[in-house]
Order: C-alpha cells, then structure tokens, then sequence
C-alpha cells in the first residue's frame, strides 16, 4: 500500500475544500474522501486506488435518519445495519431493509455507509488485478473480461470498453423506491435522481457517477411509499451469505382489484449500473396480476440483454428472478 496523508474534516465545508483540490480526470483519484472505508481500504491494500490524501468524514454529523411526511431522509454516514433494522424502513421499505441485509456480512454492514453503499466499486477480477488490462482502473489499457472470466458480470448497459456490474444490492432497492441523492460541493448543493447518479460505462467506464472532485454526498431521501404498496427483494448467488448477486430483483408494487396499478422494478447483477427497468414496469401497470403477466414483463425486462461468452444463463435467471420476486410481493399480506 502506498503511504497518504490523513485529515480529519471537523465540517463539511472542509472537506470539501481539501478534497476540491484533486484535480485528475479520473474523478478526483487522489484525494479521497474515507468514512466505511469498507470498499476503499481493500482497494488501497491492492494498489487499485493510490490516494495520496485521505479526508476522513467520521466526525461529520451525517449519521442521522428521519422519517416524516414527505418520506424518508438518510444521512451519508448512516451505517447499513442501523438502515436496514429502523423501523420505518423495515416496515414502510421492506425491499430496503431486505437488500441491505443480503449484503455483506454483519461486520461489515456495521461498518459500511450510506454513501459508500452508493459509490460501492465493481467486484470485476481484472479491476482488482493491477498486473490485468481494465479501462476502469487505467483508461485506455484494455478490457480482459471481454475475452476472459466474464460468468459474474454484466448483460446489460456493456460498452466495447467495459462490462462490469454495479455490485450494491441497496443500489438497487434504492433505484426501485426512486431515491434521490443530495450532493454538496464546491459549486453549492444539487439533488440527482438516483436513475441519472450512476453512469454507463460508454467510452469512459472510469466515470462511474455524475460526481465531480469536492462533491459530498451528504443524504439521500425516499418519497413517501405509495399507498398499499408492497415490495421485495429477491437475491439469487453462488452461495448463501456474503457473497454477490449473481441476479436480484427489487419490485415495489401496488395491487387493486386483482391489476397491478403501480410498478416499480429494479434489477441488479445483470447491469453496469443499478437497472431501473421501465420496460418491466409498462408491461405490468394496469394488468390483471398473474404468473403471465409477471412472465411478460421478466421478457420485456431482458429484451436488450447482451450476454457474454460465460454469462447467457443469466438471462433466463433474471427473469425467473423477477417473476418469483413479483410473485413474492402479490401474495404478501
Ligand atoms: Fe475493467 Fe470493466 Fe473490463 Fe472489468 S469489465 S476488466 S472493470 S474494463
């Protein structure tokens, strides 16, 4: 690991200030803001990141979750576990609740934040491997998947220069409960739907999100659950505990009268990004809930599904996934 200055920010507008200073293309690489640290340190011990400052955010007060009438507002420090066991979210937000419990470990749901959750880094073998081609960590050099181990990765949004997954489960609950992502940084505040926050990898798959050097994250905020809605979130892995989606599925869903009134649907394991699925959505609103229907809209879902040489099953798992998922969510109670 290479050495790097630590600071410890006593307020936001400092840490926005030392962190403003990063200056590279690659999003501010050298300076890095530290709360979890449960992504960047491993990648720091891998020489992937090489940060020469780290700017340490624990003493920030940013560590607070609120529920009210307009929703629900969560604090960037809040740690996975206390959002996963709050009350509001366990009751009102199932699928969050339920995505950031089939994260991680214990441990590491303790540690890990909010807002690191959200900038989570890809589990691509080739990004963590200095010594392997990958345009993500060294622009231009190459993608290795393309032609090798590629089974975990992405069918959907690849570009010729990238076809990593976004790794987050909560990305994905989020997406499906249409968060919002509110950002302070050396231009003022701004607020980013989550559908526009993270990026396709395109010709530039270093730039994950719409994030410049100095933005802080500072919360995120849900609107208030739709009326009757039920959700899940089904996730569907190699192994039981700590290990990645292979596919996952987050559906929020309103039923009346036996129709499916309101959808929201979200997928992950199968995207370069958090996969909001609009196609799945029109396909449900307004039809007579059922395994038919719920098969029609896994189709539309994975109609643009670009698989791999290793990863084809996963076209077919997804939509399976999504159908359990809709299935789980129409019989709860
Ligand atoms: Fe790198 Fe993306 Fe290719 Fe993986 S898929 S090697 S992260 S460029």
């Amino acid at each position: 690991m290479k050495t790097f200055q630590l600071t410890r920010a006593a307020d936001s507008a400092e840490a926005i200030d030392a962190a403003a200073q990063a200056t590279t293309a690659q999003q501010g690489a050298e300076i890095r803001f530290i709360a979890g640290g449960t992504t960047l340190l491993d990648l720091m011990k891998l020489n992937v990141e090489q940060p020469e400052k780290l700017v340490d955010l624990s003493r920030l007060p940013l560590d607070e979750i609120e529920a009210s009438p307009d929703g629900l507002t969560i604090g960037a420090g809040v740690r996975n576990s206390d959002l996963a066991y709050h009350p509001v979210v366990r009751e009102k937000y199932a699928v969050l609740s339920e995505a950031l419990l089939s994260g991680a470990s214990a441990q590491l749901r303790n540690m890990a934040t909010t807002a690191g959750n959200l900038l989570q880094r890809t589990r691509c073998m080739y990004f963590r491997a200095t010594e392997m081609p990958c345009n993500k960590r060294e622009p231009g050099s190459g993608c290795a998947a393309i032609t090798g181990a590629n089974r975990s990765l992405a069918i959907l949004g690849t570009s010729e220069h990238c076809i990593a997954t976004n790794p987050s489960d909560m990305n994905v609950a989020m997406a499906a409960l249409e968060a919002t992502i509110h950002v302070r940084g050396s231009k003022g505040e701004r607020s980013i739907p989550i559908a526009d926050f993270h990026l396709l990898p395109g010709k530039t798959p270093e730039r994950e999100t719409l994030l410049e050097p100095g933005d802080l994250i500072t919360h995120a905020t849900l609107p208030p659950p739709a009326s009757g809605a039920r959700s899940v979130y089904l996730k569907l892995r190699d192994r039981a505990s700590y290990e990645f989606a292979l596919v996952s599925a987050a559906v929020v869903v309103t039923i009346a009268d036996g129709k499916v009134t309101r959808a929201r649907i979200a997928l992950g394991g199968v995207g370069t990004k958090p996969w909001r699925s609009n196609e799945a959505e029109a396909a449900l609103t307004n039809q007579a809930a059922g395994e038919e229907l719920f098969r029609r809209a896994a189709e539309a879902a994975l109609r643009e599904a670009r698989p791999q040489s290793q990863n084809g099953f996963k076209v077919e798992l997804a939509k399976r996934c999504l159908i359990h998922a809709l299935k789980l969510a129409t019989q709860k109670a």
